[in-house]
């Protein structure tokens, strides 16, 4: 889209990790139905990547899929390469790509903690630092974005909520969460914008279990207050938002989207 378009993000690129399932799909149709352009990256299951890009273009858009494992150094700077080479420059991050290898913790293999942090949070570092090259490099353009650019990490609910069986996932989202303020705070000055956005309970293909059936879905709801599971669709429209110049002034913040579940909703009647 170009410049002039009133769309909010019209005239930017932007880059979306793990979109080509859940979460990461809902962002990059919402970026695009505002104007960006978008990489939709994926590291297994081309076709998947292939009908985001698919159902961005029919809707006018632009997208392009580059397949990268965001926990490999090489493979994350070749893809920023490429989708630079691509579209000229990044104006948008969205380091979104996620696991969960689930164990007891007395039970959890030096390779089951690993492989978690390795996507969930070194992935994170090795996006977040070519996204803030990028920016760097090529610093603020006022005709099309305040900011020189901007970063939104996925974190979770649990980047505050611990959670036992999940020892090695908590740790990443908790590690997420400094990882985005520090960078924040020393990239504030270079006019780039780094956040998080903390879903709760959202219905994508990493949770299945928890909301496939009546039973598991009623026991989920416990959890929430606003007593409705999420949809990979209120992420995509607050992401759509938190990198538009409408949020200029955010930085550092995690923005919880969950119904409430960061409430402590036992203590609605238990306290
Ligand atoms: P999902 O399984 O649908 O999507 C995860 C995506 O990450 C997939 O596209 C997957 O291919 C990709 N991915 C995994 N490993 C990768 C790697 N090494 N390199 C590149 N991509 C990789 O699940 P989702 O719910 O859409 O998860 C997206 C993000 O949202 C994750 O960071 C997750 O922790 C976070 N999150 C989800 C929920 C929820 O309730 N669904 C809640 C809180 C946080």
């Amino acid at each position: 889209m170009p410049a002039s378009s009133s769309l909010r993000l019209a005239g930017q690129h932007a880059l979306v990790t793990g979109a080509n399932s859940g979460i990461g799909a809902a962002v990059a149709k919402s970026l695009a139905a505002n104007g960006a352009s978008v990489v939709v990256n994926y590291v297994g299951h081309p076709e998947a990547a292939d009908a985001v890009v698919k159902e961005i273009t029919d809707a006018g858009g632009v997208a392009l899929a580059i397949q990268a494992d965001v926990s490999q150094e090489d493979q994350v700077q070749a893809m920023f390469r490429q989708a630079i080479a691509q579209f000229g420059t990044l104006h948008i991050v969205v380091a979104n790509a996620g696991i969960q290898v689930d164990a007891p913790f007395i039970d959890m293999t030096l390779a089951q903690w690993q492989k978690v942090l390795d996507v969930n949070l070194t992935g994170q570092f090795l996006c977040l630092r070519e996204a803030a090259r990028e920016f760097m490099r090529r610093g603020v353009q006022p005709d099309v974005s305040k900011a020189a650019g901007k970063i939104i990490c996925m974190s979770s609910v649990h980047e505050v909520i611990p959670w036992g069986g999940h020892v090695n996932y908590a740790t990443s989202k908790g590690g997420i969460m400094e990882l985005m303020k520090s960078v924040a705070q020393e990239l504030a000055p270079h006019k780039i914008r780094v956040n998080s956005i903390g879903p709760g309970a959202i219905k994508t293909p990493i949770n299945h279990d928890a909301w496939a059936t009546p039973e598991a879905e009623a026991k989920l709801l416990t959890l929430i207050p606003y007593n409705r599971v999420g949809e990979p669709e209120d992420i995509g429209q607050l992401a759509a938002w938190l990198v538009s110049d409408e949020a200029d002034y955010i930085t550092g913040q995690t923005i919880f989207m969950d119904g409430g579940m960061t409430l402590y909703p036992g203590f609605a009647t238990g306290g």
